[in-house]
């Protein structure tokens, strides 16, 4: 017999229970994954019914006073989104971890889409709405062997948040700091409220009480500059006088 089995024979003495007590017993997380269903033991029945019937505990840790909140998350890309739903009774500090982790994931996914950009603003009153309703519990007691999840950092402190304030205010720095647009020399813009004639795809300047085809009513840039019923001429030094042919 080795030394391993003649351990293993040795029954715990009560002074090495004292030393290393066992640990109590977890709650039994009787709620689904997704908080809407709750096993009573035989079935499931809705979470509702239960916070209904018996002012929930959590369940996540067993700690009472609890309550049915809703959480939402976006993933969003360009024309497609998946929102997800978290419907779940929480003790205050379970349901504020998770809506610390529900804001900064739909902070950081769920603006990329056109229609889901409006439902990540939904998803975000949710939560909110949610947190506060969280904040009106008192904090988790009557259960000596419930392990609250950690809180984590701040929502403001996460990722979500720092993209979906940063980025816009990023925007807004490189927009006030560019350049303002150069404007044209003198030149051309005396040429505004001139008339021009056309022959072939050429226009040549002629005065308004001569026969002409259009009046220049703007300058642009490039041709696209103008709008679209008037038609760009270009100028030697690249710019376009923009002719209003009705005039
Ligand atoms: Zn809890």
């Amino acid at each position: 017999m080795d030394d391993k089995e003649v351990r293993a024979d040795i029954q715990p003495s009560a002074a090495k229970a004292d030393i290393a007590p066992a640990p109590l017993p977890k709650p039994p997380v009787q709620y689904s994954p997704d908080g809407r269903w709750f096993w009573n033991g035989t079935k499931w029945i809705l979470a509702e019914a239960v916070v209904a019937a018996n002012p929930g505990t959590c369940m996540v840790c067993g700690a009472a006073p609890a309550r049915l909140v809703t959480f939402r998350s976006v993933l969003a890309f360009v024309v497609f989104g998946i929102t997800t739903t978290k419907r779940g009774v929480y003790c205050r500090n379970c349901g504020i971890s998770e809506f610390r982790m529900q804001m900064n994931r739909t902070l950081l996914l769920g603006w990329w889409g056109i229609i889901h950009f409006f439902v990540n603003i939904f998803a975000i009153i949710t939560n909110l709405d949610s947190r506060s309703l969280l904040m009106r519990l008192g904090p988790p007691t009557n259960a000596p062997s419930a392990t609250p999840l950690a809180l984590g950092r701040p929502v403001f402190l996460r990722p979500g948040f720092l993209l979906s304030v940063g980025l816009p205010a990023l925007v807004v720095i490189i927009l006030i700091s560019l350049p303002p647009p150069k404007p044209f020399p003198a030149a051309d813009q005396a040429l505004i409220g001139t008339c021009a004639q056309k022959s072939g795809t050429q226009w040549s300047a002629v005065d308004c009480s001569a026969n002409h085809n259009g009046k220049v009513v703007s300058l642009a840039s490039d041709s696209s500059g103008c709008s679209s019923q008037e038609t760009p001429a270009k100028l030697d030094d690249g710019n376009y006088t923009c002719i209003d042919t009705s005039q």
